[in-house]
């Protein structure tokens, strides 16, 4: 039962705390609790203790050494205590901290409940950009519920992931400054051609993924990682480093699905387009063509085409875009993006067993 604290014959909160503290839009709410706290002067257990949330603060010692790991959930008690005590509305803290939603609460009961698992159920813990943050007047790491396990700031060229190693996890890409507009290009092709350019995004990204697993010593790579101050050879450093190539390969993959036909001679024009952007990049052929050749072994032959090309609605797979099954079955821990792709390999993965 540790993990589920039970507030035993409690009358719960009257009043709100003295100091007011704001949620963030899309904030964790263990990192608004922590935060609500530090705003009294409070360790997080201290506040919950006095409370009357003393069962609560069992688990808290590992959400005040490992915020980047731990959510907390609450039931629909505790949810109105957390209300009380941040005065704020119920309504106003579900506006913001996606973790109360009310698919996410704990079971109604007599008691206040306020769960703290290891993992979150939805989503990913990733500090919020510290530009971002300070301009809100945060002075503290704020943990955002991200659907990717990792944001860019293009305001303040900041990137966050979630790792949980304890590094630092704010990497400037004021020296990479190439990776955002190749972050955007997802968002845009998304925008173009709904869930398709999603995944032609994340298609682009995996063969990335592959090729920076296999060629890790790819200069331009190695060079982007040191600028960001990373090492090369880490995989926390293969997103921010692969994203201009991949955002360059996501747009060949799109004029390849709005090609008339995808015959044989087609698909092999269309390779030696992308193997003349390897070149370029340094990147070995011989090597990178393998997923490339996965991809289009998944990706040819697509029922003929209904409609103008990018004549779409958003969210319309008659984008002009139709892609074959599989993008959504290989769901897996890879970032964000590996998840709406078809090809089936992670990052992280070694290179002999993708
Ligand atoms: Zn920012």
């Amino acid at each position: 039962m540790s993990d589920v604290p039970v507030v035993h014959g409690a009358f719960g909160p009257r009043q709100p705390l003295p100091i007011r503290v704001g949620p963030l839009i899309g904030e964790s709410t263990g990192s608004f609790v922590n935060r609500l706290a530090h705003g009294q002067g409070l360790h997080l257990d201290e506040l919950l203790t006095r409370v009357g949330f003393g069962q609560a603060s069992r688990d808290v010692q590992r959400v005040r050494a490992y915020p980047q790991i731990t959510e907390m959930y609450v039931n629909p008690l505790g949810l109105e205590y957390l209300a009380t005590l941040s005065g704020l509305s119920v309504r106003a803290l579900r506006d913001a901290l996606p973790s109360l939603e009310q698919r996410h609460l704990l079971p109604e009961g007599k008691e206040a409940v306020w769960k703290w698992p290891w993992t979150s159920r939805e989503g990913h813990l990733v500090p919020l950009c510290s530009g971002c943050r300070l301009s809100l007047g945060v002075r503290e790491t704020a943990w955002m519920i991200s659907p990717g396990r990792w944001r860019i700031c293009a305001r303040h060229l900041e990137w966050t992931d979630d790792s949980r190693s304890g590094e630092s996890t704010a990497v400037s890409l004021e020296r990479v400054p190439e990776a955002v507009p190749a972050w955007q290009q997802g968002e845009l092709l998304r925008r173009q051609f709904g869930a398709a350019g999603g995944q032609l995004f994340a298609d682009a990204f995996q063969v990335a993924v592959y090729w920076w697993t296999h060629l890790p010593d790819t200069e331009r790579w190695v060079q982007r990682a040191w600028s960001a101050g990373l090492e090369a050879r880490n995989v926390r450093a293969a997103p921010v480093v692969v994203l201009p190539e991949a955002a360059r390969l996501a747009q060949r993959m799109v004029d390849f699905e709005q090609l008339d036909e995808q015959s044989r001679s087609a698909r092999e024009k269309w390779l030696a387009g992308v193997q003349r952007d390897m070149a370029v990049w340094d990147v070995d052929t011989c090597v990178g063509r393998q997923p490339l050749l996965a991809w289009l072994q998944r990706h040819h032959g697509r029922p003929p085409r209904s409609g103008p090309l990018g004549s779409s609605r958003r969210e319309q797979p008659a984008s002009g875009l139709r892609l074959p099954g599989g993008h959504e079955r290989n769901a897996q821990l890879v970032w964000a993006l590996g998840e709406f792709s078809c090809l089936p390999w992670h990052l992280g993965q070694p290179a002999c067993s993708m």
